[in-house]
């Protein structure tokens, strides 16, 4: 028996302890009164009553938190790779193609465009008098529909080069001077992301999505009382070359760590980042624009809807692919800023066997974080060509490109990734025509694997009692019965074997450390007795021990 879990209670915070009991039960008393009970019994056979508290829902768990061991500092080996900056467009392209499905002419140009930048920035780096010169940075505009990768490319090519990346949607800046996040705090962002290395940050990458939310002089596509035009402006200041504060005018904590910095080191930190090799990208899905481009080319060659198969007729993708500046400019954005984003790319939509591939080819695809979700409770899955290009046509219908995916997985498996757990199942296959009715699969699975689940349920019976055992320093196991009849009773209840268990037999804890510590007895076998009455079954052992 551990004795920090015990303690002995005289009249006074008993009473405190009932109420803390009362808590504990969701308001039911009986727990309290039992303990009540029982007290009184042992005094009046002239025993002390000690109470042992066991933590419910805890029992013997162990702490499962490892440490996470703290970050390495690698911005040195980040700020070398950026000064010996040597991939080749092929070799980007090739490390995207592990991740990223499709999207050819995208992986490209980008490639190209992220050498070019880094190149230059390398030079810049060995001949400092080169970053005063003109430089016409590749910041890039990605156009195409939602959930196709334009992310996903920024995000896998900031991870090869190492540098920082932050995210933000257009729609939620404000005007500088106005309360709110405006641009410069994306910049912020990066530093923060760059766990405060304002030099690495001065080297990262800035993505801002809804670009076309913010296109348009008046307000109309806005929710907030600030022009498009203004933040455009803002953006454009630090697409060029500006030196943004590190912190932040309305950050009163980021000012006052700064001073406390000052004062305790004597020197003051870089307060501020340079944003002139910070690489900017915007996108967005431009709804509204490849109806625009269309009536530039000449009314027959729009052509919307996927359904629409004439061949004069491009499709959205195909028209935006066709943007020029002056469309840019028709749509509402400012010369000037579009003049910022030379690198224009737009990317097409996922068809049903791009997303197949997803499924199947992508490095870290989505399909992979469900195998490992079951694998967590030792269950493979497997899905066949037949599962997996149902799901693909599913998610295919959702519009969203891949984001689609996790909308069809996420439903597929809610239910299965409930009740496998407690299943005891080990193979969890996935076909046409589970994908089809996975609500019916689900029940042929439970019907099959019902000898499986009480397996499974008579083990964590044995657990709770050898946990119990183990925490308080003796033996317990139930009979074959009792066993089968907690099963029983705990699948009536609809709860776990655990959760029953702990709240059924929630006063083991004040009766068998205290018959042990009387009589020695080391081991207990219980039967359905205590399962079907638990609180007169150990009232009676209690009371039996202390006449013997
Ligand atoms: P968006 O085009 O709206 O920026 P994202 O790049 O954020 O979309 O895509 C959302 C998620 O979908 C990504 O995190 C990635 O897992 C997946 N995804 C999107 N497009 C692809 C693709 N072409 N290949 C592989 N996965 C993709």
């Amino acid at each position: 028996m551990t004795e920090d879990t015990g303690r002995t209670e005289s009249d006074e915070p008993k009473k405190e302890n009932e109420q803390k009991e009362q808590q504990s039960n969701g308001g039911n008393p009986l727990g309290a009164n039992f303990l009540s009970q029982l007290e009184d019994i042992v005094k009046g056979l002239g025993g002390q009553f000690v109470r042992m508290d066991m933590p419910r829902g805890n029992m013997g768990a162990q702490a499962s938190g490892k440490k996470a061991t703290p970050k390495k500092d690698t911005h040195e080996e980040t700020l070398k790779k950026i000064r010996d900056f040597s991939f080749k467009p092929k070799e980007i392209k090739d490390y995207l193609d592990r991740f990223v499905i499709s999207q050819d002419e995208a992986k490209k140009v980008l490639s190209v465009a992220i050498c070019d930048h880094y190149n230059h920035v390398r030079r810049c780096l060995e001949k400092p008098e080169l970053a005063e010169h003109d430089f016409a940075k590749h910041n890039i505009m990605m156009l195409g529909p939602t959930g196709v990768g334009k992310t996903y490319l920024m995000r896998c090519i900031a991870k090869l080069i190492g540098v920082p990346f932050v995210k933000a949607d257009a729609t939620k800046f404000s005007e500088t001077g106005y309360v709110g996040y405006d641009v410069e705090d994306i910049v912020r962002d990066l530093v923060k992301v760059a766990d405060g290395n304002t030099e690495l940050a001065e080297y990262g990458i800035v993505y801002i999505d809804e670009i076309d939310k913010i296109a348009g002089k008046g307000d109309s596509t806005m929710q907030r009382d600030v022009s498009g035009r203004g933040v455009q402006v803002n953006l454009l200041k630090l697409m060029e070359d500006t030196e943004v504060k590190t912190v932040g005018q309305n950050d009163m904590l980021g000012q006052m760590q700064a001073m406390m910095s000052l004062q305790s080191s004597g020197s003051v930190p870089k307060m501020s980042v340079r944003t002139k090799h910070i690489l900017f990208i915007v996108s967005g899905a431009f709804a509204k624009l490849p109806e625009q481009i269309g009536h530039r080319l000449g009314s027959a060659q729009i052509g919307f809807g996927h359904g629409d198969n004439r061949p004069d007729m491009l499709k959205p993708t195909e028209l935006l692919a066709q943007v020029t500046t002056k469309d840019l400019v028709d749509f509402g954005f400012e010369p000037e800023f579009v003049g910022r984003l030379p690198v224009r790319v737009t990317l097409d939509d996922l068809s049903v066997a791009d997303l197949e591939q997803i499924l199947t080819r992508a490095e870290n695809g989505v399909l992979t974080q469900y195998q490992e979700d079951f694998a967590g409770y030792g269950i493979n899955l497997d899905v066949d060509m037949s599962g997996l290009h149902e799901i693909a046509v599913k998610a295919y219908e959702e519009k969203t490109g891949a984001r689609g995916l996790m909308t069809v997985l996420e439903r597929l498996f809610r239910e299965f990734k409930y009740e496998l757990p407690s299943m005891g199942v080990t193979e969890l296959s996935v076909n046409e025509a589970f994908v089809h009715d996975p609500q019916a699969a689900l029940a042929q699975l439970i019907n099959d694997s019902r000898h499986l689940a009480l397996k499974q349920h008579l083990t964590e019976v044995d657990e709770f009692a050898e946990r119990f055992g183990r925490m308080y320093g003796m033996t317990v196991r139930f009979t074959e019965e009792a066993r089968e009849r907690i099963c029983e009773l705990s699948n009536m209840a609809g709860k776990t074997v655990r959760s029953f268990c702990e709240e059924r037999f929630k006063n083991l804890q004040f009766v068998l450390p205290q018959i042990s510590q009387k009589t020695g007895q080391a081991e207990f076998v219980l039967n359905t007795d205590i399962v079907d009455e638990p609180e007169a079954v150990l009232t009676k052992m209690v009371t039996e021990s202390l006449k013997n």
